[in-house]
């Protein structure tokens, strides 16, 4: 029996939050007046979780719209243009940025959350020179480093009674992709739109700015390109719908730039005159005409044709890309990575192995769950963490009294769970609380494919405010001693 996330428990209910870091986005300045790029700030939409959602948004576009191969010139210069840019990221802060190009009349660029970026061959015509091009994906580049879409999906984690980000991570109804939508990312009809609003675009040109500056290109024209497609107006207005209008975006970047030192700008390259040649020739198709094609499957069907592929990034776990089964997990779908990134849940902060996700509750009251999205089944988990807390109300009720009931609680949702000796005390955080062994059915067969036994290790925190927060550790028995070293990391690091 799977151990349940969403059982409800016992007592009043502690108010679940999950806390919404705001990173000012200020360029900080080195005694030698370069510019250095902001800190992108946190989200609670992890790293792996971004490039998941990004890496089946690509996918996506690639049954939807006709793509060059990698290997075309085109594809090939925008890319080492790309890297160019990618080059004076720190890399702390970088992504494993792709770049493809979409055989689209239209002037258009975007880029999806962990780094998948697109260009139409109508953006690289319509560019005068390389510095407009770079303009443009330093901009897109900019969306991706301050993780702009991650803070609209934990917005609308928030709005949307947190449901959102569960269905996307579970691939409930519809899947990840039905779920997209809720997370500012609409792809469909040969379209990807995405929201951004017009604190984000500043943001985005104001770090866009700094990435051009670095890599020598003057800034001045990714003001340019934006002026030039709103003088055409009639083939960009996706684009600009898209990335509306900050308001000042000339000014804003002259008066970015004037503070630091004067350089040679690089303004145009023979790989540009090239490129911009073969773009010219090269079969594009409008909009119209790509969304028609996206209903028959066209474009899937040339894509394949054309060696038109998409490669999952460096780092994206296979397991990661596709959807889990109720059959045995292998270890290196579960297995955490040995860097750990800090969660605030609101109840509690804490550590976890980054591959990990962090599953918000869809309703006040149910848990939060941190595990690997193949451990994940149905409504319940078979490896992860479980957290949540409980408020006694009335009497002050010991912490055995109280660890006692909550294992009531557990049991009374159904299943074979049945704690396995006495609880014994444990120190987390400072605070003395209860340790419980409890042993069930896990929802994942062994390698055979036989039924097998799951450890559910409960421990139980009083806050002192009353309430009594609690974990519960999750994983077969089988590799519960494997996991066993991250659970304690974990629970060393938890925090009121
Ligand atoms: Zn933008």
């Amino acid at each position: 029996m799977a151990f349940p996330m969403n059982r409800h428990a016992i007592f009043t209910i502690v108010l679940v939050a999950i806390s919404l870091p705001l990173a000012p986005a200020v360029p900080c300045q080195t005694q030698s007046n370069l510019p250095q790029l902001p800190n992108p700030g946190s989200t609670s939409i992890t790293r792996q979780q971004q490039q998941q959602i990004g890496f089946q948004a690509a996918a996506e576009v690639y049954k939807q719209m006709p793509l060059l191969p990698d290997s075309s010139p085109e594809t090939q210069y925008v890319r080492q243009l790309g890297q160019r840019l990618v080059a004076v990221i720190p890399a702390e802060y970088s992504w494993p940025f792709q770049f493809h190009v979409v055989a689209q009349k239209e002037i258009n660029a975007f880029a999806l959350p962990g780094g998948e970026m697109f260009v139409n061959l109508g953006t690289i015509t319509a560019a005068t020179n390389e510095a407009q091009l770079a303009g443009v994906m330093a901009h897109e580049m900019a969306h991706v480093y301050m993780q702009h879409s991650a803070k609209q999906m934990q917005k609308a984690q928030l709005t949307q009674g947190l449901a959102g980000l569960a269905g996307v991570l579970l691939g409930n109804k519809g899947g990840m992709l039905g779920s997209l939508g809720q997370t500012g990312i609409q792809v469909g009809a040969g379209m990807v739109m995405l929201k951004y609003s017009r604190s984000d675009e500043a943001q985005a040109d104001e770090v866009g700015t700094i990435i051009l500056y670095r890599a020598g290109y003057n800034p001045q024209a990714l003001a340019d390109f934006f002026k030039q497609l709103q003088a055409q107006g009639g083939t960009g207005p996706q684009f600009l719908s898209d990335h509306p209008n900050p308001g000042n975006r000339e000014a804003a970047i002259q008066k970015e730039i004037q503070r630091w030192p004067p350089v040679t700008y690089r303004t145009d390259s023979a790989a540009f005159t090239a490129a911009r040649q073969q773009a010219t020739s090269a079969k594009v198709y409008t909009a119209d005409e790509i969304a028609k094609g996206a209903k028959t499957g066209q474009w899937s069907a040339l894509n394949k044709r054309n060696g038109a592929v998409l490669k999952p990034p460096p780092g994206l776990a296979a397991s990661a890309t596709t959807e889990s089964k109720s059959g045995a997990v292998a270890w290196n779908a579960v297995a955490p990575s040995s860097n750990f990134v800090l969660a605030d849940l609101g109840l509690v902060r804490m550590v976890h192995p980054e591959n990990w996700v962090v599953i918000a509750p869809q309703q006040q009251g149910q848990s939060i769950t941190i595990a690997p999205r193949a451990g994940v089944v149905g409504s319940g988990i078979g490896y992860g963490v479980v957290v949540n807390g409980v408020s006694p109300r009335g009497k002050t009720a010991s912490i055995d009294q109280v660890t006692d009931d909550i294992v009531r609680s557990l049991q009374s949702g159904g299943g074979d769970l049945q704690p396995v000796g006495a609880a014994a005390e444990i120190k987390v955080a400072g605070v003395r609380g209860r340790s419980v062994n409890m042993q069930s059915t896990s929802p994942f067969p062994n390698a055979k494919g036989q039924s097998q036994k799951e450890r559910d290790w409960l421990v139980t925190v009083p806050r002192s405010d009353g309430a009594v927060i609690f974990l519960v550790f999750v994983a077969p028995e089988s590799d519960y001693g494997r996991l066993s070293p991250s659970f304690q990391r974990m629970l060393r690091s938890v925090q009121f």
